[in-house]
């Protein structure tokens, strides 16, 4: 008999163990298989760890160790799921990240491979059939099956589809024919004319000697807006590929995977695209490929940085400084730090991280000399950057009463724009119509019940949406407050000024951009598509626009209001806002024509925005490096955020306090911050109450070992959920 020792699908950490199971058939089972097996009265995937003989019956080996070992149902793979590397690269995410491996597994494999019984229904191998003739003797033919054969003859190989005919099984049967099955791809790739590499400016070409012949193993590659680091990043792949090694290249979204999928193509063929919008099927094929060896390049978002490839030679994280990077449900991996793990594997493997406006945590390891630094100081054939100019929307002088949401130089500048039938970029952090929507008679604002915070109305299903939960409702009839029977919609996001756009300037053809767009399959791509091709003269979005794109013909940014991040009570929030303004503003001009951004603001003096308007990384890094010291927050220091989670909120307050006191034991003798148990931004989730715990801390390892114990000491408990957030990128 054969002892397996599986780890089984549920992500409880209670559940983080192996199982054992008996197996007593014939094929032969290595780890890393997933199995079938029966959990509690339950048929649930598990994913095989280790395998022992065992000389005894199972009654025996029952009675012998005192546990009620089960046998599989069935076996569902021969071969692993994962190739040695990954199966290391899981153990160091779970290790570091405090999460449960089969959360890992299940986040590094596509729909049809996870650990999970889902994965049973989700896309098989998808085959084109063909058909090839064997038998040279057709004496015995009819005079029409005759007539096919040699149709088949001729061709030589033919879809099976394509022949539209009756008399194949005859022709089989009568041993004539053979099919033969070969893989398909499902993916149709877009595709590409080939164009050469243009020759390299001087400063492009130094970052790509450095980054081809120097010693470093990680680059940083800080280059202004349209400075030209994807070229760099383009010849730096080729020669890596030259040495017939791989290359991943990861964008921070789906919009911007497009267009550098495209590049890419450009210049190489055997390119696999991993993103969230690619369907089970197509992510499946992709995965496969990649796993085969037959593609040497991974272009894609967040988690390609688990594609399969190997001997990776080079990864290259483009706008390095975006959050997207980090995943912000369980495992709560961050993929910068994933890259570092698998260059552990690839010793030859180098990183480039590249940026406009590189996170403080990057800039900091590159002024330390951690990570070589690069920089490409100008815009590529020395195109300015745009001029660009702060709007006080205080200012009275600045607004008519034709609209609150566009000032008079707004308007004014697109409409010449318009004119001039050039593109323009509208930048509203918020999607949807209105943050708010409040009752007219009691002012009292109509709240999502699972989370206490305000419900955002969207105009175009007409519907209350909360941002936190995704819980919709219509508009009550009347307040639940007072009863009464009007609301007024507060405030605005994309879609009212998508509105506002078509009262002003009626005939200007308008896109829009934000999560809701992005939510149907495709659709990102379509309206990237429709701009480049300019079928519309505005483009108005959320930070999905502001990054990376380069559209030749947008000369004019607008940046509806620039102070939507800057309140967010996060100590990262003059960070974001400072790089989504200065990305936003970067779109502006990027080919011949000089561009202008318009910055629209209650606080012109704020230091984030004026540094934003004049594009000074620089001094926006030594600035908001005081604010970090002062506060003790990252780079200086790291974190890890604790959330207790429970549906009863007097358990989650409970716990909370006992965990402190636990916390506060443990960590006497060390160098640890513990702030709180404190209410988060987000109160209350999906009708889960919630209580956070922040740590602050030196180095990693002074709280490695207290934060297992503690998960221990929580399970046990069982009362509260608890999460454990590694280097947050939020902190509310
Ligand atoms: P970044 O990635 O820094 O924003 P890009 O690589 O997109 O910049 O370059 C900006 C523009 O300049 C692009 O249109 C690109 O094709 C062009 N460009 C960059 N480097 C070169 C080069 N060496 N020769 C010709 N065109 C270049
Ligand atoms: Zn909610």
């Amino acid at each position: 008999m054969v002892i397996l020792d599986v780890i089984i699908e549920y992500a409880a950490s209670s559940l983080n163990r192996p199982f054992s199971y008996a197996y007593f058939g014939k094929e032969k089972i290595v780890p890393g298989v997933r199995v079938l097996v029966p959990f509690g009265n339950k048929k649930i995937i598990g994913y095989v760890e280790s395998i022992k003989e065992v000389d005894l019956s199972l009654k025996d080996y029952i009675s012998e160790t005192g546990i009620n070992v089960k046998e599989i149902f069935s076996l569902i793979d021969y071969e692993p799921i994962l190739n040695d590397e990954l199966m290391q690269l899981a153990n160091d995410i779970s290790s570091y990240y405090f999460a449960s491996k089969i959360s890992v597994y299940q986040t590094m494999l596509p729909p049809s491979l996870k650990p999970k019984l889902s994965s049973l229904t989700k896309p098989k191998i998808a085959y084109d059939v063909y058909v090839q003739v064997i038998d040279e003797d057709i004496s015995d033919l009819t005079a029409k099956q005759k007539e096919l054969y040699q149709r088949i003859k001729e061709y030589g190989l033919v879809l099976k589809k394509d022949l539209k005919t009756t008399l194949l099984p005859k022709l089989e049967e009568k041993n004539k024919i053979r099919y033969i099955y070969k893989e398909k791809t499902r993916l149709i790739q877009e595709e590409v004319k080939k164009v050469i590499d243009p020759s390299l400016n001087e400063e492009q070409l130094k970052a790509l000697n450095e980054i081809v012949n120097g010693e470093d193993t990680i680059y940083l590659l800080e280059g202004v807006t349209g400075s030209g680091k994807t070229e760099v990043y383009l010849q730096a792949a080729k020669k890596v590929l030259e040495e017939k090694k791989t290359v991943l290249m990861l964008v921070p979204e789906i919009s911007l995977s497009i267009q550098m999928v495209r590049r890419f193509k450009s210049r190489f063929d055997n390119i696999a695209i991993l993103h969230s919008d690619l369907t089970s099927a197509e992510k499946y094929d992709e995965y496969r490929r990649i796993n085969k060896g037959e593609v040497n390049i991974v272009v894609g978002a967040r988690s390609a940085i688990f594609a399969p490839l190997k001997n990776i030679g080079l990864i290259i994280i483009d706008e390095e400084h975006v959050e997207t990077y980090k995943q912000e449900v369980s495992p709560y991996y961050d993929a910068r730090k994933v890259a570092l793990f698998r260059q552990k594997y690839n010793p030859s493997c180098k990183i480039i991280f590249g940026s406009a406006t590189p996170s403080l945590e990057t800039k900091i390891r590159a002024l330390k000399g951690l990570y070589r630094q690069l920089y490409l100081t100008k815009r590529f054939n020395d195109v300015s950057l745009p001029e660009t100019e702060i709007i006080d929307m205080l200012d009275y002088h600045n607004i008519d009463k034709e609209s609150v949401i566009f000032s008079l130089q707004l308007r004014h500048e697109i409409q010449d724009r318009l004119n001039k039938k050039e593109q323009i970029m509208l930048l509203v952090n918020r999607r949807g119509f209105a943050p708010h929507v409040s009752c007219r008679k009691c002012g009292a604002a109509l709240i999502c019940p699972e989370c206490n915070l305000p419900y955002s109305y969207h105009s175009s299903d007409n519907l209350l949406k909360c941002h936190h939960c995704d819980r919709v409702s219509f508009i009550p009839s009347t307040c639940p407050k007072c009863g009464g029977v009007q609301f007024s919609k507060v405030g605005f996001g994309t879609e009212k000024v998508e509105l506002e756009i078509a009262r002003l300037f009626p005939t200007a053809r308008v896109l829009r951009l934000d999560s809701d767009v992005a939510s149907i399959r495709s659709a990102t791509g379509k309206v990237i598509k429709s701009f480049e091709n300019q079928e519309a003269d505005i483009l108005v979005g959320t930070q999905i626009i502001a990054k990376g794109h380069d559209f030749q013909n947008v000369t004019l940014v607008g940046i509806v209001l620039a102070d939507l991040g800057l309140n967010i009570p996060s100590f990262r929030a003059a960070e974001r806002t400072f790089c989504l303004l200065t990305q936003a503003i970067g779109r502006a001009g990027r080919s011949t024509k000089v561009g202008k951004a318009i910055i629209q603001t209650y606080m012109p003096k704020n230091y984030v925005i004026y540094d934003a308007s004049i594009q000074d990384y620089n001094r926006f890094f030594n600035e908001e490096m005081l604010n970090r010291k002062l506060g003790q927050y990252p780079p200086y220091t790291y974190c890890t955020i604790l959330t207790l989670s429970s549906k009863n909120e007097k358990d989650v307050i409970d716990s909370s306090i006992k965990i402190k006191y636990f916390l506060e034991t443990k960590f006497a003798n060390k160098k640890v911050d513990i702030i709180g148990p404190s209410s988060p931004f987000l109160m209350k989730v999906n009708n889960k109450y919630r209580r956070k715990i922040l740590l602050k801390y030196k180095q990693y390892n002074d709280i490695y070992h207290e934060i297992s114990e503690l998960i221990q000491y929580i399970n046990k408990d069982n009362k509260v959920e608890v999460s454990v957030n590694v280097d947050p990128s939020v902190d509310y």
